[in-house]
């Protein structure tokens, strides 16, 4: 079998860029994206804006839609005629029972699972692209296997993605690695082979990596748990620089320098966000203590115990700055995305430091440069126990200048570049004095800040004034 025709189930942040990546590369192979949403579709099927912002993302979709690439709410069809297709369907955390807040939520696996076993026919190749439990694909495989028709049959592969929010288009097409895990059967390697051979349209066969498929699972969750570790670790350091005088930048440079170590993520900020870190080192804990593994457990929690930890250092270090009260004033919040870059907000510390000053009573000015002014109003709503507070006291604003004026505070959650090249004069003469700036994640000119006449506080430097 040559792969001809591609399903993805599920049109989000990760089926949505990847299959438009792979359609650019591979213009032999028909690609058609699925999703239950029917905003979300006619949202990918829009010139004017798709439903998630990545650089150079929109280009890419106007040259390969139409042509081998397709946006659809038919799910049954393209499933029908597909060789093979993705499950990339959203994996959050559960919010109820036992392992609410902790265990992944597979219900919309089970779902895409149930949808293939009613409707496919023939040979098919299912690819797990969404972070699973190792493990996963046993029970995928069970719900195929229990609809089998006399006519089907399924091969399973792990091929988790890798990409980051901001920088997706990139990433897919220059990536450090594609991973595929697959059965040691005959049959199994195969289609490992099937599917490497769509990737080697552009990636260099050197960089596709093939394991077995519980491997593969695991990676992906511990790949999560090494970046997100490396960001608490030099968190929990910027603590003791601003209790010492040591400088996080200095340290982290000074270590990153180390070939063992390497220089990348090791940039100490406000705290890390995003849809993915959090819930998949809790389903990490989660699955080691369900293997009776505590003490492995409790090691991966720490990272995330850590970054809480900062969030909250950061959020009360402002109240602190401002003379321990920030009851009725007016603070300016620049960022609400968990990163430059995208309008994504899933757990955003953006929405962990404002629902904390909200809570003491702040009057929040907040602009983003891509998060829609309604997605920040819920973000807060369901974050704050009483929306009236967000109705009374929360201005989003459409620039940073009119955010700023008259605040007494500034607050930098996110690293936009645009934040970096604000005309601070103007800005200074136009907040209420003294005037305030806490910069969360290290981006701006603080010796030049302070010549302004800005009170200036950051992450791993004390600062004196
Ligand atoms: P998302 O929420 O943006 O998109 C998932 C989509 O799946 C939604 O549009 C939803 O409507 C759709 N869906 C759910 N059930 C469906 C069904 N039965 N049929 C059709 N459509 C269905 O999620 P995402 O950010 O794209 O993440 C997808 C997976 O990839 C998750 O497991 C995530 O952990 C993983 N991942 C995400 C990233 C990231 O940066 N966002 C990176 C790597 C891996």
């Amino acid at each position: 079998m040559v792969i001809q025709k591609i399903c993805c189930i599920g049109a989000g942040y990760v089926g949505g860029p990847t299959c438009s990546v792979m359609a650019l590369k591979c213009p032999d192979i028909e690609i058609t994206v699925v999703d239950l949403s029917k905003d979300r579709i006619a949202q990918w099927n829009s010139n004017e804006k798709l439903p998630i912002f990545e650089p150079g993302l929109m280009e890419i979709v106007q040259q390969c839609r139409g042509r081998n690439l397709f946006f659809s709410t038919d799910i049954v069809s393209a499933i029908r005629k597909a060789d093979l297709i993705f499950i990339s369907v959203n994996t959050p955390t559960k919010t109820f029972g036992m392992g609410k807040g902790r265990a992944a939520d597979l219900k919309y696996v089970e779902g895409a699972a149930r949808m293939i076993a009613e409707n496919a026919e023939g040979n098919k190749i299912v690819v797990e692209k969404s972070t699973v439990p190792v493990r996963a694909a046993e029970s995928i495989m069970n719900i195929l296997k229990a609809n089998n028709k006399p006519n089907s049959s399924y091969q399973i592969l792990s091929n988790p993605e890798f990409l980051a929010e901001g920088t997706a288009v990139q990433d897919l097409l220059h990536a450090d690695r594609v991973l595929i895990g697959g059965e040691e059967t005959a049959e199994g390697q195969e289609a490992v082979r099937q599917l490497s051979w769509v990737y080697e349209h552009w990636i260099p066969s050197s960089k596709v990596v093939t394991m077995n498929t519980w491997s593969s699972e695991l990676s992906k969750l511990a790949a999560n748990a090494f970046l997100a570790q490396r960001i608490s670790s030099i968190n929990s350091l910027s603590a003791v620089c601003e209790a010492t005088g040591a400088d996080v930048s200095e340290v982290a440079r000074a270590v990153g320098l180390d070939t063992r170590i390497g220089p990348k993520f090791l940039q100490a900020s406000v705290g890390f966000g995003g849809s993915c870190f959090q819930k998949d080192i809790l389903n990490l804990v989660y699955i080691c203590e369900c293997l009776n593994l505590p003490h492995v457990a409790a090691y991966w929690q720490q990272v995330i115990d850590m970054n809480e930890y900062q969030k909250s250092r950061f959020a009360e270090k402002v109240v602190s700055s401002l003379f321990n009260t920030v009851t009725d004033k007016r603070i300016a919040v620049l960022g609400f995305a968990f990163k430059k870059n995208t309008g994504d907000t899933r757990e955003s510390p953006a929405i962990y430091v404002s629902t904390h000053l909200l809570a003491e009573g702040a009057h929040l000015h907040i602009y983003d440069p891509k998060v829609e002014p309604h997605q920040i109003v819920d973000d807060l709503n369901s974050s704050t126990m009483d929306p009236d507070i967000v109705n009374r006291n929360v201005v989003i604003h459409s620039d940073a200048y009119s955010a700023t004026k008259n605040t007494h505070a500034l607050i930098v959650c996110t690293e936009w570049d645009e934040f970096v090249t604000l005309d601070y004069e103007k800005i200074y003469a136009d907040m209420m004095k003294p005037a305030y700036i806490f910069d969360g994640r290290k981006i701006l000119d603080h010796d030049f800040l302070q010549n302004l006449g800005f009170h200036v506080q950051t992450i791993g430097k004390k600062m004196h004034r």
